[in-house]
């Protein structure tokens, strides 16, 4: 028998709801934080029942994250997780650590940690594994730059990103969420269309489902906006998204999650 520990995301999939993680990325402040949480947790209730919302926040605001969305039904994570358990790697944070804090999602290889923190494959994938060990679910980025789409080297360099996730086994790969996040759509106002990232989620499908794991949510990001969520949440393989910007004002990220 399927437990919610061999099956995080279980809830989601259960109703087909979509899952929408709001990615704050370095924003916000105590006091600017006080009201967005309030209003989000004020406004995601109605939404609820076809919906699961998120907020992946700096680390210097999980516990107010905690202490703003406890009882909610709003849930929040962090942006990066260590791939070690405990050491001297002095400025990291550990798996354990995030869970102190409640945290039930951990974003792992976002496109700014691979470009400008140089993370590799093995390490995002080396992250996954320690969130999971930590009872966390990853919720694991992959996506192509521009001169990689524009090379048609789309589909080569997911599969390549996916590669040691996946080698990760069934059972790991099972409890994670994976985002498609193209690297040319991220915070340039300019999202893949729906058809565009629809091609590249039925291919991270089929991978997935190669490793008996087809039923993990796979996301979109990249310049999501209420004005545009609802036709790529009606493609069949999008089950929701990862928003960076608009998740820093409550009623647009509330209206993503809406559409
Ligand atoms: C992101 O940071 O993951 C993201 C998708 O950003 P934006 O929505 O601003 O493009």
């Amino acid at each position: 028998m399927s437990t919610a520990a061999d099956n995080p995301t279980a809830d989601i999939q259960a109703a087909r709801k979509r899952l929408v993680l709001g990615n704050w990325k370095m924003h916000g402040g105590l006091a600017g934080n006080a009201g967005l949480l309030s209003d989000l947790r004020a406004g995601a209730g109605i939404l609820a029942d076809y919906c699961t919302i998120g907020v992946c926040v700096p680390f210097p605001y999980l516990a107010q994250a905690r202490q703003a969305l406890q009882d909610s039904v709003v849930s929040w994570g962090a942006q990066d997780i260590s791939m070690h358990e405990q050491g001297a790697y002095t400025g990291e944070v550990s798996g354990a650590m995030l869970a102190d804090f409640g945290c039930r999602w951990v974003l792992a290889g976002h496109s700014e940690r691979r470009s400008l923190h140089g993370e590799t494959d093995a390490q995002v994938a080396d992250k996954a594994r320690a969130a999971l060990a930590a009872g966390l679910t990853p919720v694991v980025c992959v996506g192509e730059t521009l001169a990689e789409q524009e090379a048609g080297r789309t589909q080569a360099v997911i599969q390549r990103q996916l590669e040691p996730v996946l080698a990760l086994g069934q059972g790991a790969v099972a409890k994670m969420v994976l985002a498609y996040e193209p690297v040319w759509a991220i915070g340039t106002g300019r999202s893949a269309t729906p058809e565009q990232a629809q091609a590249v989620h039925a291919a991270i499908r089929a991978s997935l489902q190669a490793v008996g794991a087809a039923h993990v949510p796979v996301l979109y990001g990249g310049s999501v906006k209420a004005s545009n969520a609802a036709s790529l949440f009606a493609m069949s393989d999008i089950d929701g998204a990862l928003v960076g910007g608009a998740s820093l004002v409550a009623e647009e990220f509330l209206r993503i999650a809406a559409a």
